[in-house]
C-alpha cells in the first residue's frame, strides 16, 4: 500500500466546509495506494477542535500552517482528538501538541499501540513479524520485499509525552453541541469515532470507508487473534448506535451518506471473502497463510502491502479457525498449515 518513493507535494491549503462549523482538510500521503487523508476542524466557542494529525513530514506541516492561517479566523486549536495510532493519523501529533500547547485525546489502547510502534515494537517489530510470516509459509523473496519496503513509525511519527484518555460514550462539548465517542475494533485496537446527533455528522476514522475496505489484520503479537470478529461486532454496534441518515466523514475519500448501506456492503465483502476461502479448502484441503495470501492478492510488490496482505489473509483464516471450520497444524518443516475439518 505504501510507496516511499512517491513524493508529497506542497499542496495549497485545501479545506472545505462539510457541515455547519465542520471543515475538512485534504492532506497528502506518500503512499502508492492511498493518496490523501482527511483531517477535520470543528469550530468551538474559543477556538477549534482538530481531529487527526496527517502524515509526519515537513511538507504536510507547511500545508497545515497554511490551512490554519486561512481557516481558523485567528483563533487557536484548543483540542486535538486522534482517532487511532496509524501513521497518517498520528504523524504530526507531537508537533501539533507543541504548536498549540495542548495534550492530545486518544483511547488508551491507541496511545499505547502508538508508543510501542514508534519504538519499533508491536506492528514494527520486523524480526518477530518476519519469523511469524515465515512460519506461515512466506517465501524468502517476499520476506525481503517486506523488510526492505516497510516504512517504520520511527521515521514518520512523533508522539508527545502525555495524552488525555478517551473511552466509549465519552461526550465532548464542542461549539455548544455534544460529540459522543464510539469505539471500534478490528482495524486498530480501539479506534475513536465521533458522532454529533444534533448536526447529524459521524466522524468515522478508518472504521467505515467508502469504496475501499478498511484493513483488518492479524498482528504477530497475537497470533491467534480474531480481528475479523472484532470488526464485524463493531459494525453491528455502529449500525445500532448511529442513524442511517448521518453525513459520514471518513478518513479517506469524500464524505458520504448511507451509513447502514455501507455497513451492509462491508459485511458482505467479508462474507464473500470467507466463502471464497472455503471453496479453496474444498479443493485443496489445506493451505499456509502465504498460499492463501497468494490466492487473494497474488505476488505482493511492496513492503507495506506484504504486511497488510498477510495480515488480512490470516484474519480470514483465523476467523474460520474460531468458527471451528479449520484447524492449525504444523508441517514436518515447521510451517503452519490451516486444514479443513472434515465432518462425518
Ligand atoms: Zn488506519
Amino acid at each position: 500500500m505504501i510507496d516511499p518513493v512517491a513524493r508529497v507535494s506542497v499542496a495549497a491549503p485545501v479545506f472545505e466546509t462539510v457541515a455547519p462549523g465542520v471543515l475538512r482538510i485534504d492532506s497528502p500521503l506518500p503512499f502508492r495506494g492511498l493518496k490523501q487523508v482527511n483531517l477535520w476542524l470543528i469550530e468551538d466557542h474559543d477556538g477549534w477542535t482538530m481531529v487527526d494529525c496527517g502524515y509526519g513530514s515537513v511538507e504536510v506541516r507547511a500545508q497545515l500552517e497554511a490551512a490554519w492561517d486561512a481557516a481558523l479566523g485567528g483563533r487557536p486549536i484548543t483540542r486535538l482528538v486522534v482517532t487511532h495510532f496509524h501513521p497518517d493519523h498520528t504523524g504530526n501529533c507531537a508537533w501539533i501538541s507543541q504548536r498549540w500547547n495542548l495534550r492530545p485525546r486518544m483511547t488508551s489502547p491507541e496511545w499505547m499501540a502508538g508508543q510501542l510502534a514508534v519504538r519499533d515494537l508491536f506492528t514494527d517489530d520486523l524480526a518477530s513479524s518476519s519469523a511469524f510470516f515465515v512460519r506461515h509459509g512466506l517465501s524468502a523473496e517476499q520476506i525481503d520485499v517486506y523488510n526492505e519496503g516497510f516504512i517504520l513509525y520511527s521515521d514518520c511519527v512523533a508522539l508527545p509525552e502525555s495524552y488525555g484518555a478517551l473511552a466509549q460514550d465519552d461526550a465532548l462539548r464542542i461549539g455548544g453541541r455534544e460529540w459522543r465517542v464510539h469505539v471500534g475494533g478490528g482495524h486498530s485496537p480501539a479506534l475513536a469515532g465521533l458522532h454529533c446527533a444534533e448536526l447529524g455528522v459521524y466522524i468515522a476514522g478508518d472504521q467505515i470507508l467508502p469504496k475501499i475496505t478498511p484493513n483488518v489484520s492479524v498482528v504477530h503479537w497475537e497470533p491467534q487473534g480474531d480481528p475479523l470478529a472484532l470488526y464485524q461486532q463493531s459494525l453491528q454496534r455502529l449500525r445500532a448506535a448511529i442513524p442511517d441518515d448521518v453525513l459520514v466523514l471518513p478518513s479517506h475519500r469524500a464524505p458520504f451518506r448511507g451509513l447502514h448501506g455501507r455497513i451492509d456492503e462491508l459485511e458482505a465483502h467479508h462474507v464473500s471473502r470467507l466463502d471464497f476461502i472455503r471453496a479453496l479448502f474444498d479443493d485443496c484441503g489445506s493451505m499456509t497463510g502465504a498460499e492463501c495470501m497468494k490466492q487473494l492478492f497474488g505476488f505482493v510488490l511492496d513492503g507495506q502491502q506484504v504486511y497488510f496482505a498477510m495480515g488480512e489473509a490470516l484474519a480470514h483464516l483465523n476467523h474460520l479457525l474460531a468458527l471451528g471450520e479449520l484447524e492449525l497444524v504444523e508441517d514436518a518443516d515447521a510451517k503452519l498449515r490451516y486444514r479443513k475439518i472434515r465432518r462425518a
